[in-house]
């Protein structure tokens, strides 16, 4: 049997601390490029385009990986930090 990214994804568990964005953005970054690495690298899609070019981001469903923070933390990521104890991803496998 198959299993698709998204679905794999949806296994694990969120818990989102809804008063307290771990990761924080300049959505209206003007240069198009630095958007893009953030659209292409995020393993969880979490980075989107609205349709005007704004970019759009939702750290509800945040793998930590880091992979934002490495590529873009001198121009659009204005805040990464870990999530509060108990809040963040709980990966489950199988
Ligand atoms: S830390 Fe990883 S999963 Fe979370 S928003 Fe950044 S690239 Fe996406």
């Amino acid at each position: 049997m198959r299993i698709t990214v998204e679905e794999k994804l949806a296994v694990n568990k969120y818990f989102v601390d809804e008063g307290n964005a771990h990761i924080e953005i300049d959505p209206a970054y003007p240069d198009m490029k630095e958007n893009m690495k953030l659209i292409n690298a995020c393993p969880a899609g979490l980075y989107k385009l609205n349709e005007d070019k704004t970019l759009f981001f939702d750290y509800a469903g945040c793998l930590e990986c880091g992979a934002c923070r490495i590529l873009c933390v001198d121009t659009i990521i204005k805040k990464w930090e870990f999530p509060e104890n108990t809040m963040g991803v709980e990966f489950r496998y199988g």
